[in-house]
């Protein structure tokens, strides 16, 4: 095999990365962990564990009562780690920002509020082959519901959305489209700034999916002139059941709430309720205020870590993947996108893909395995799923290799 250094791999000093995340230092099934799972979910830092730890032990208490100490140190921390999301994702206000459990759980908030009130027949969502189901099927939901329809963006064989068709799909009674920013099953980067530019020209809106983009710095919502934009704590070295929703304020003051109930309201009566301002509009109930200031410390982590390098390490991962990939017959790589993150989808023949995850699994390798949420893009290419190895910041040359190790021992094993 072709070791990291024949191959160039740039400089980036994944190993001691590595240190900071407990959970790589173990064995699994009697091997060193090797996790190339990370478009499913990323690991933490120690930092990040800590910082939930010590908000239990310190400071827990209900956000916005105001009435005891604890409370404002747990308003503040909360509300700062709502400012740090804005700084990351460069929103010109932190009121723009809302908290939600994830990317799937913002989407529905826009389908089910922008979607529900300013959808009607004959309107149409435009959403690409290249989704994640939490981007398909709140629009199926809210366009069932509205009269309106989902019409699917066709993509080219390489994996790229086909931006000839989606020219052609746009016109006035186009109301919404919706892409994401990375494809979580091939890697693809999006054009999204473009895709904004032509939705906006019909007077349409764009949602930007971007739970697998936030973890590589590259979301910048005022530069890519989007409207809405989603983000999922858990791939971004942070904790699950927390993400967030940016929206351009006009179109989130315009909307009605989502979820009703506490914090989100002014005045409650019987005669009528008044709805809180921005961003508590959205935030009905008690928050996920111990994950909000975890994600705030995983943001502070990256902060101290060059991401277009890390990128730039994960494709080179990507790329050290590709030239072994050619030593083993039969694999074939599902898409070859223009641009891609260091993602590894590919299916093997004669080997069904859960076999060789499991496979894998027993050497201590985890990938995954499957539609990856994604069944119309599988369907498009015919295949019922593929392996998907996915790369981060701490995964290294070895990594690869092993994986390769791994590969080589199912062909023997299977063909
Ligand atoms: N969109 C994409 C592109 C994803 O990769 C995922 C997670 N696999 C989601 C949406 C859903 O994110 P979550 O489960 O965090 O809500």
């Amino acid at each position: 095999m072709r070791s990291a250094e024949s191959l160039k791999l740039p400089a980036f000093d994944a190993e001691r990365l590595r240190a900071d995340f407990p959970i790589l230092q173990q064995e699994v099934n009697g091997h060193p962990l090797v996790y190339l799972d990370n478009a499913a979910t990323t690991q933490k830092p120690e930092v990040v564990i800590e910082a939930i730890a010590n908000y239990y032990r310190r400071d827990n208490a209900n956000v916005h009562r105001g009435a005891h100490a604890l409370s404002d140190r747990a308003t503040a921390a909360f509300e700062r780690a709502r400012d740090t999301v804005a700084r990351f994702i460069n929103s010109p206000t932190a009121r723009q920002v809302i908290w939600v459990r994830g990317t799937t759980e913002a989407i529905n908030l826009v389908a089910h509020s922008w979607g529900r009130s300013e959808l009607g027949p004959g309107d149409k969502v435009l959403v690409s082959y290249l989704e994640h189901h939490s981007d398909i099927v709140p629009w199926q939901l809210v366009c069932a519901a509205t009269g309106a329809e989902v019409v699917a963006i066709p993509i080219l064989e390489s994996g790229d959305i086909d931006m000839a068709a989606l020219d052609e799909l746009l016109d006035e009674r186009v109301k919404l489209v919706a892409v994401n920013h990375v494809s979580n099953a091939l890697g693809t980067v999006n054009p999204v700034k473009d895709i904004a530019a032509k939705a906006h020209a019909v007077g349409a809106k764009i949602l930007v999916d971007g739970a697998q983009a936030a973890a590589h710095g590259m979301v910048d919502v005022q530069a890519l002139d989007c409207d809405f934009y989603a983000i999922s704590g858990h791939k971004l070295y942070g904790p699950t059941g927390i993400g967030a929703l940016w929206g351009r304020e006009t179109l989130l003051e315009a909307m009605p709430p989502f979820l009703g109930g506490g914090e989100m309201i002014e005045t409650v009566s019987f005669a009528g309720t008044t709805f809180n301002t921005l961003p508590f509009k959205f935030e009905a109930g008690t928050p996920n205020i111990a994950d909000a200031i975890g994600l705030a410390a995983a943001i502070d982590y990256l902060d101290g870590i060059d991401l277009s390098a890390a990128a730039a390490h994960e494709r080179a991962l990507l790329a050290q993947s590709l030239e072994l990939a050619k030593q083993v017959e039969g694999l074939r790589r599902i898409g070859a996108p223009n641009e891609a993150v260091g993602i590894f989808s590919f299916v093997l023949d004669g080997v069904h893909p859960s076999d060789l995850g499991m496979l894998l699994d027993q050497q201590g390798i985890a990938v995954r395995t499957g539609h990856h949420c994604t069944q119309p893009l599988m369907d498009y290419y015919q295949v019922p799923g593929t392996v998907r190895a996915s790369y981060a910041l701490y995964n290294t040359a070895q990594d690869v290799e092993r994986l390769f190790e791994g590969i080589h021992k199912a062909v023997r094993l299977f063909r």
